[in-house]
């Protein structure tokens, strides 16, 4: 596929927020809620903390909001479904969940587990992929394999390989593209293959390492599917095209140099608000339509989804708030983030 970084992306990019309800914690000690979400307008507001009048209240626009009682299936169906049916036919596609720790951002790619009602896209992505190729015809034959890797501290893992300290490198190559050198990829025949394995890649994500809690919201995870379709056209030649599908959970977006960093940790910390910055900065790039550079080489986050971001390829960013008066700064500089990216 040609692409030209400038020409048709921001109608291909798309930014919704959703905001959980508040927590039994947060009930129980008697917080406010600050955030009033309209699914019907597409509208957040914002209300400062404290105030009882309506002039602190600050309002964001969205493509949609998903408010406290929106369902899984109905962000999938708002939010992937369309990115998945375009990477069935050959173009790639990427869904970001951004947003401040514990917020929703692994309960919205991933979900609960053993829960069906609240899978996340991840798992549903995979039963729509399943479904829609056991309706294809015969002449099509699909290949469906998956990879899963952990960008920590700019380092990058395989979360499905043998060796899980190995720091992959990062490589580019004409007709291959950018690719982390040494990611497994693992052949998919049914869902429930794929099912299995994104829960080994989330369990090795969540533990294995000492303060893995800690580090798994300083993480980023991208797990990705690759559906190769290959069938016969009508001059009897073979064709193969192939779609490239990334789900990313972001790391927390909450601002960690604040908080008495020192030495690795303030490191870490400036890695984390450097790679999301320029995440932030390359998705306003492309809506924007008029910049000429893309500065995709900034962080290797934006590097290793170059190929899937911009030109025709699909993109959602969904930000994840929660609704609570001390989450309050966070929270708007969450909505602003994707204020800009939108
Ligand atoms: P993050 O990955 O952003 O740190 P989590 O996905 O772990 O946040 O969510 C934090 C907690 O809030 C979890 O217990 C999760 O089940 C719950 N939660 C998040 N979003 C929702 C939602 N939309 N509806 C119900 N519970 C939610
Ligand atoms: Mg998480």
């Amino acid at each position: 596929k040609k692409r030209s970084a400038s020409s048709g992306s921001a109608n291909n990019v798309k930014v919704v927020v959703r905001c959980r309800p508040m927590s039994d914690k947060e009930l129980d000690n008697d917080h406010k809620e600050i955030v009033y979400v309209s699914e019907a307008t597409g509208t957040i507001d914002v209300r400062a903390p404290n105030s009882t009048t309506d002039d602190t209240t600050k309002t964001y626009t969205f493509d949609h909001v998903f408010g406290q009682n929106s369902k899984q299936v109905d962000v999938y169906n708002l939010v992937a479904r369309p990115i998945v049916d375009a990477v069935l036919e050959g173009y790639n596609g990427t869904i970001f969940a951004y947003g401040q720790t514990g917020t929703g951002k692994t309960f919205t790619m991933e979900g609960k587990k053993d829960d069906i009602k609240n899978y996340g896209i991840i798992p549903n992505s995979f039963a729509h992929v399943f479904l829609e190729i056991s309706k294809a015809e015969k002449n099509v034959g699909y290949l469906v394999s998956v990879s899963y890797l952990e960008i920590y501290n700019e380092e990058v893992r395989d979360l499905l390989g043998k060796d899980r300290d190995k720091s992959l490198e990062i490589k580019e190559r004409p007709n291959v593209g950018v690719y982390a050198d040494g990611l497994t990829a693992h052949i998919c025949k049914s869902a429930t293959d794929m099912e299995t394995i994104m829960r080994s890649g989330s369990f090795n994500r969540h533990t294995g390492q000492t303060l893995m809690n800690e580090r798994s919201s300083r993480s980023h995870a991208i797990f990705t599917i690759t559906i190769e379709c290959s069938d016969t056209g009508p001059d009897g030649a073979k064709r193969i095209r192939a779609g490239k599908l990334h789900m990313v959970d972001l790391a927390g977006s909450e601002r960690q140099s604040k908080s008495g960093a020192e030495g690795n940790t303030l490191k870490e910390a400036t890695k984390i608000n450097l790679s999301l910055s320029t995440l932030g900065n390359v998705i306003s790039a492309l809506v924007d339509g008029k910049s000429t550079h893309i500065p995709y080489r900034n962080s290797k986050l934006t590097r290793l989804l170059q190929d899937s971001l911009g030109g025709n390829s699909k993109t959602a960013m969904i930000a994840n708030i929660g609704p609570a008066d001390y989450n309050c700064d966070e929270t708007l500089n969450t909505l602003r983030y994707a204020n800009r990216a939108k």
